[in-house]
């Protein structure tokens, strides 16, 4: 039996040696074999000069898989996965955040639990803000009513699961990569187990609250096509409305003999039927454009060097 850790690594230079040696301790003695895939993003620090010691001193197996430039953590889970050779396959951040003990637990539920194929971390206890909690909790209540996929609210990509779970990931070779709503698309039975979150041992988050709510609106466009009837109903809606409004015209010129107030209500009616209508092509423009991106069938990444290891 054999164990693929899939570490997607951007500017994490000082992280990556401690990493390895946590996943050396966590893993001596556990019985069976281990690889740790790291991917390098594009990082613009020492990583992949780092790496490429860890590599060549192969103190545990290391492959290397280093990217052109940052495509982004999803691309790098699936270069990781793609290049992975365990019955078993970790997703971990090289950031220490996620400890390597918690992956040979999940290995054990995997081991002795055969109903289930992915063992799923959650935080249980998070340290970030109200606003972002609050964000956050809306972006799940929102994408589990608009989507046919079910997204569970707080469970990370700290995962664990068997070779056939990769494989069928591996089979969705879409550009822009939702990793949370691609879990969940694929389905087979999870077990969720509750994690703390250590601080980073080095470095700082790459996201920030644009990042993030960039990273919402993928998840929304990527796994439902509601926002598309929105613009429909938005349009019925404001027919129905001018509709009603004309009738109250005429009744008040035939029964009160009032005159058609003319000037705000114009502004105001060209203004809010011409933002409506911008709105809609913007979301058709959104899903338009994700399928432009996706016929153009680029890789989801370009690998300027492979180091891999003498089985
Ligand atoms: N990461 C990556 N490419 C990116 C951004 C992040 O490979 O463009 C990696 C990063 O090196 C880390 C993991 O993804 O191993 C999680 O990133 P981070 O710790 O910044 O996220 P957080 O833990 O704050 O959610
Ligand atoms: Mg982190």
């Amino acid at each position: 039996m054999k164990l693929s850790l899939i570490v997607p690594c951007y500017n994490e230079a000082e992280n990556v040696a401690e990493f390895q040696a946590a996943v050396i301790n966590a893993f001596s003695g556990c019985g069976y074999d281990y690889e740790i895939v790291f991917v390098d993003d594009g990082s613009h620090d020492a990583t992949l000069h780092n790496l490429r010691k860890l590599h060549q001193k192969q103190e545990c197996p290391v492959k290397v898989i280093s990217f052109s430039r940052n495509f982004g953590k999803e691309a790098g889970l699936y270069a990781g996965l793609q290049h992975a050779s365990g019955d078993y396959i970790s997703l971990i951040d090289a950031d220490l955040q996620q400890r390597p003990e918690i992956v040979r637990d999940m290995v054990e539920i995997l081991e002795n639990e055969p109903q289930y194929d992915v063992v799923a971390a959650y935080q249980d206890r998070r340290s970030e803000g109200k606003v972002l909690s609050f964000f956050k909790q809306s972006f799940y209540s929102i994408i589990n009513k608009l989507s046919s996929v079910k997204l569970e609210p707080d469970a990370s990509d700290f995962r664990t699961f068997r070779r056939s779970v990769a494989e069928s990931i591996l089979k969705l070779g879409e550009y822009h990569r939702f990793s949370k709503g691609i879990f969940a698309w694929v389905g087979y039975e999870t077990k969720f187990i509750p994690y703390t979150a250590c601080e980073r041992a080095h470095g700082t988050t790459k996201w920030n609250f644009w990042k993030l709510l960039n990273y919402a609106i993928e998840g929304i466009i990527g796994y439902s096509t509601a926002p598309l009837r929105l613009s429909v109903i938005l349009g019925c809606v404001t027919a129905v409305a001018a509709v009603l409004y004309l009738l109250w015209t005429i009744v008040e010129k035939l029964v009160w003999g009032i005159a058609v107030p003319g000037y705000a209500t114009i502004i105001v009616l060209i203004l809010l039927l011409g933002s409506c209508q911008l709105f809609c092509i913007g979301i058709i423009g959104e899903y338009v454009g994700r399928t432009f991106e996706q016929t153009k069938d680029r890789p989801i990444y370009v690998a300027k060097e492979i180091l891999e290891y003498e089985q």
